[in-house]
């Protein structure tokens, strides 16, 4: 089954009211932008995947590196695949979607779902709400409320403010506000910046343990990137001194990044995700690596509606992923904001749990008329037939 063809769309789209992340202190976000990949075989099957935007050299990547390689490819053939895309990945920027898409076209010619080709360990999981935004703490608590009515039993808190005493302070209010009606996680995104503004110094050893312990006492359910990325043996240290679970690893690349920080106990819990650390297949080789080191593995999914998608087959055939990300934080990052390519947007049930879809692949229709509407960019791999 040989790929006949590979289409780009970047696509941008208004956000209800504009988005202020913690990941980007200072920077309003008027529109969410993404790269959604479409790669055809001969036999007339289509794949969809999708990563981050990042511009022409998100284009330039799938375009240059890797298109003139994968043409004619069996798309069963992942593990020879695999190392173009890393190549290209390490010469370019974020290329994963193309394995989402070829193992799309893998589950809709065999007619079966991707996780249940990988081995189907759970068709569904608790999710948690992933916020984005720093707010007031009485904005928050209106948000949580609001977000336990739609069915959520367990919200991820943004910790970024400039002095730690005041993230600890709206925690405490936020646990004396919910009692145990709602299970609550922390991220510090200690370990990355995006350019912005207003980058604030990341905190330091003592910052970091200080935070854990006050977290522990709170009985949050872990935290998540309290130190910046390469400071792989201050990491380790913290994991060791510390009884709450920490988490973290959401933007290494590779898969030797995850085996060194696995093999140091950087972490309890590996974040990596399948729309930017590596492919979807290839990042259960990490998964079973965290499984046979005793660690959880919970896909970081903040990118957009297929990205999520694809993270949450890979999380359905996990044995040791206990818990979904679920970005969400209106009024900015709504369902809709985060899947508008889709003709349906995920929901979660009542019961704040999501299920896996049935269909063969991935089992994601896209929204034809929204990606006409918001295309910004379009690439397709004819271009190169029209060059032979
Ligand atoms: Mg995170």
């Amino acid at each position: 089954m040989k790929i006949d063809k590979i289409e780009c769309t970047i696509l941008d789209y208004p956000l209800p009211v504009p988005l202020k992340p913690s990941w980007a202190p200072g920077r309003t976000f008027k529109t969410t932008s993404c790269l959604l990949v479409r790669v055809t075989t001969e036999d007339g099957i289509t794949g969809i995947g999708a990563g981050p935007d990042c511009g022409r050299a998100g284009l330039y990547t799938i375009a240059d590196l890797l298109a003139p390689y994968l043409l004619g490819k069996d798309v069963f053939c992942i593990e020879q695949i695999s190392p173009i895309i890393r190549q290209a990945a390490k010469d370019g920027s974020y290329p994963w979607s193309v394995e989402m898409a070829l193992w799309d076209i893998i589950g809709k010619a065999a007619n079966q779902p991707v996780y249940r080709l990988w081995g189907a360990f759970q068709d569904t999981l608790p999710v948690y709400a992933s916020l984005a935004e720093v707010v007031p703490v009485e904005e928050q608590i209106q948000r949580l409320y609001m977000l336990k009515e739609m069915g959520f039993g367990a919200v991820k808190l943004r910790l970024r403010r400039p002095d730690i005493n005041d993230d600890i302070r709206v925690v405490q209010q936020i646990r004396a506000e919910f009692g145990d009606t709602l299970k609550l996680m922390v991220d510090a995104n200690q370990a990355h910046v995006m350019p912005c503004p207003n980058p604030i110094g990341a905190w330091n050893y003592e910052d970091a343990l200080k935070v854990a312990e006050a977290m522990y006492e709170l009985d949050v359910l872990w935290l998540e990137e309290p130190l910046p990325r390469y400071g792989l043996e201050q990491i380790a240290r913290l994991t060791a001194a510390t009884k709450i679970p920490i988490a973290g690893g959401e933007l290494h690349k590779g898969l030797h990044e995850y085996k060194q920080i696995i093999d140091m106990n950087c972490y309890d819990i590996i974040q990596a995700d399948a729309a930017f650390s590596e492919g979807i297949f290839q990042l259960r080789k990490v998964a079973a690596l965290a499984e046979l080191s005793y660690k959880r593995f919970i896909p970081h999914t903040w990118s957009n509606g297929i990205g999520m998608g694809a993270n949450l087959h890979l999380a359905a055939s996990l044995p040791n992923c206990p818990w979904f990300e679920f970005p969400i934080d209106p009024p900015a990052w709504t369902n809709e904001s985060r899947d508008f390519m889709m003709a349906e947007p995920f929901h979660i049930s009542k019961d704040g749990t999501i299920t896996v879809s049935n269909k063969p692949g991935l089992g994601l229709e896209l929204n034809e008329d929204a990606i006409r509407q918001y295309s910004r960019l379009i690439w397709s791999s004819d271009e190169l037939k029209d060059w032979n």
